[in-house]
């Protein structure tokens, strides 16, 4: 059984460097670099880059993509779940980037769509036993609610990345996550659209404790905010009945590292890899958590690529991570 589930997207990443973008009905020469994606993928793949033993639960279809997805966990011996969607295609993006690092990107989400509550209700007793749950909400509803019913009821404990921003996150979601790691825009969008709450659009702009009262009205035990070449904030709810993260520092940011980052695609993909790790290494003192997944997804940001580019543990410890 894995210490960390991660139950989320693939997507195969097709991405195209042109010096200029195509106008409507333009075609263009440029430069082609394909490589595995997804959020959940990528945080899986951090995850056992760095040491802890980890199940990925994901969907593909039965194509090319969804067969190189299979070769790609094979030749990282990372455990997966995979379930295969006859009639859907795997996920893919198509990354346009210009000579001015501008990009456009359609994401086709296909079989992680259908990634099934059968699926993971045959993967029940990983979940049940397995110190931490992951999910973003780039998958099934549905197979997301399931996964983190079943972490819940068995005290395994729940990270919600709420990537990519959408309105597909729901109340019910909400009340199963035990750390909730949003970026900026993603914690402003969730707190108006799903929770009701008003806060400034400016709210990072605060001393730290107006930061930790807005993070508070969330209404979940831990909320960590990654604020990019800033850092994070984290902030610990007293108000949770059971929170055993309050006998830390309430709330507390984290700087940076301080790196030459060439490419923060996939930056809060090791961050969250990174904290599901670092929370099994360091299961009483979530600091020390933190300032690891600080470490890998700062790491993150030297290397091109999303997966590809997860640091490995013995990388975040020559670095003191
Ligand atoms: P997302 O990719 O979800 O928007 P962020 O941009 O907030 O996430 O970045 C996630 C984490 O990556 C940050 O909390 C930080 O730890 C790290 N990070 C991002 N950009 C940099 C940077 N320029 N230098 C060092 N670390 C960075």
């Amino acid at each position: 059984m894995a210490d960390v589930v991660v139950v989320g997207s693939f997507v195969q990443d097709l991405a195209f460097k042109t010096s200029v973008f195509p106008a409507p009905g333009e075609s263009r020469i440029g430069t082609f670099q394909p490589g595995p994606g997804g959020k959940g993928f990528n945080q899986a793949v951090a995850c056992h880059r760095l040491g802890a033993s980890t199940l990925f639960i994901g969907a593909v279809g039965d194509d090319v993509f969804g067969a190189g997805a299979k070769d790609f966990v094979d030749g990282e011996n990372l455990p997966a779940a995979l379930q295969t969607c006859p009639d859907q295609p795997t996920a893919a993006a198509s990354i346009v980037v210009n000579q001015d690092g501008q990009n456009l990107i359609v994401v086709a989400l296909g079989a992680n769509d259908y990634l099934s509550t059968e699926h993971i209700d045959s993967l029940h007793a990983e979940i049940a036993a397995a110190r931490c749950l992951v999910c973003q909400v780039e998958s099934s509803l549905s197979a997301t609610t399931r996964a983190l019913e079943i972490a819940r009821s068995n005290d395994t404990t729940t990270i919600l990345n709420p990537a990519p921003i959408n309105d597909s996150l729901t109340m019910a979601l909400m009340q199963s996550v035990d750390v909730l790691t949003p970026n900026e825009t993603e914690f402003i969008f969730l707190m108006k659209h799903v929770l009701q709450q008003d806060i400034p659009n400016d709210f990072w702009l605060a001393d730290d404790a107006s930061i930790h009262d807005y993070c508070c009205q969330a209404n979940v035990a831990t909320v960590v905010l990654t604020l990019g070449d800033k850092g994070c904030f984290v902030s610990h709810n007293p108000a949770v009945n059971g929170n055993p993260r309050v006998r830390e520092r309430p709330f507390y940011r984290i700087a940076a590292i301080d790196v030459a980052a060439t490419d923060t695609t996939g930056a809060g993909d090791a961050f969250n890899g990174g904290l599901a790790a670092g929370m099994t290494k360091y299961p009483d003192d979530f600091a020390r958590a933190i300032r690891f997944a600080n470490t890998v997804a700062g790491l993150s940001t030297t290397r091109p690529g999303t997966a590809t580019a997860m640091p490995s543990e013995q990388d975040v410890t020559k670095f003191g991570g």
